[in-house]
């Protein structure tokens, strides 16, 4: 599939209202499209073996959406592939007292992937300029008065653009995910959580306070999708009404990302080579 319709390398034209969230490029639900997955997933694997023995490069994934857009079930069915060794998954809730005491950017660089290692971020460093901008949370931060003046989120989606040049020119690559549903389908998605006795823990009445605000939500994420969306750190805004197809697009854009990595396995030198049969005689009391 043609990846490059969903990537936004640039803010300037692009409009959230855009995109629908039904979209899935003509394709149809069923078994060629999980046997896609399922390749995915094995490439993914078979790259990050790779990735992991070159031990040079890491990758840091940011899912962001809506409350219900599938970032849980994405990381539960598309990286369930990758070698647990290798791969941290961390949720970004609101903050503790301890990480209240530290700039904002900290408690992500704290989870940042080691080399060969992928790191899974649900929610991120950008809940600091969408949640946090959306209600207000800022003068309730421990941040000098002197410091939030008008062009605070300008400064943060510097500050973000910045982090995130840091992180490339320091080897790690990040791929960021925008999940985007509808509003329809975020009520349903409520709805069975509410329905099913299974899900009933994943509902939080907080969710429908947060659904309250879904307009305000939509134009602030707009906001920083433009804002953030740069050459070396692009969006990818993924139609996510069909679980499915949100699933195809995302492991198809995680192992373009991977293939295109000039990594591969160590090899040995003509010495180590030398050794590797003195060794061999070595081992089982050959010698
Ligand atoms: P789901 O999408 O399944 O509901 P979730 O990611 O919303 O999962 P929750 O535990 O329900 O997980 O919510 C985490 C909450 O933490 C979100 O409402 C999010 O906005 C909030 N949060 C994350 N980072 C910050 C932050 N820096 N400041 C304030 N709130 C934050
Ligand atoms: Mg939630």
């Amino acid at each position: 599939m043609n990846t490059k319709q969903f990537i936004v390398t640039s803010g300037k034209a692009f409009r959230i209202g855009d995109i629908s969230p039904d979209f899935t490029n003509g394709k149809v639900k069923g078994e060629a499209i999980d046997l896609q997955v399922e390749e995915n997933m094995k490439e993914m694997a078979r790259l990050q073996d790779i990735l992991y023995a070159h031990n040079k490069y890491g990758i840091l994934i940011i899912l962001q959406a809506m409350d219900a857009a599938g970032k849980d079930s994405t990381i539960k069915h598309i990286m369930s592939g990758f070698n647990p060794q290798g791969v941290n998954v961390k949720s970004f809730k609101a903050p503790s007292a301890e990480e209240m005491d530290h700039d904002y950017l900290w408690r992500s660089h704290l989870h940042l992937p080691e080399r060969g290692n992928i790191a899974i971020f649900n929610r991120s460093y950008y809940e600091d300029v969408v949640v946090v901008k959306v209600h207000k949370l800022l003068a309730s931060h421990n941040i000098p008065e002197d410091l939030i003046g008008d062009n605070v989120w300008q400064e943060r989606y510097r500050q973000i653009r910045d982090f995130e040049k840091y992180m490339e020119e320091n080897g790690i690559i990040v791929i960021k995910f925008f999940l985007h549903i509808s509003k329809d389908e975020q009520c349903k998605r409520l709805l069975e959580r509410l329905d099913n006795p299974e899900k009933n823990w994943k509902f939080s009445s907080a969710d429908l306070e947060e659904r309250q605000h879904w307009d305000k939500y939509q134009n602030t994420y707009e906001e920083m999708l433009r804002e953030t969306a740069t050459e070396y750190a692009p969006w990818h805004i993924i139609p996510a009404n069909k679980k499915w197809f949100a699933r195809l697009l995302i492991s198809e854009i995680v192992k373009e990302n991977m293939g295109k990595l000039p990594i591969k396995y160590p090899v040995m030198t003509s010495e180590d080579k030398n050794a590797l049969e003195s060794y061999r005689q070595q081992l089982c009391g050959k010698v």
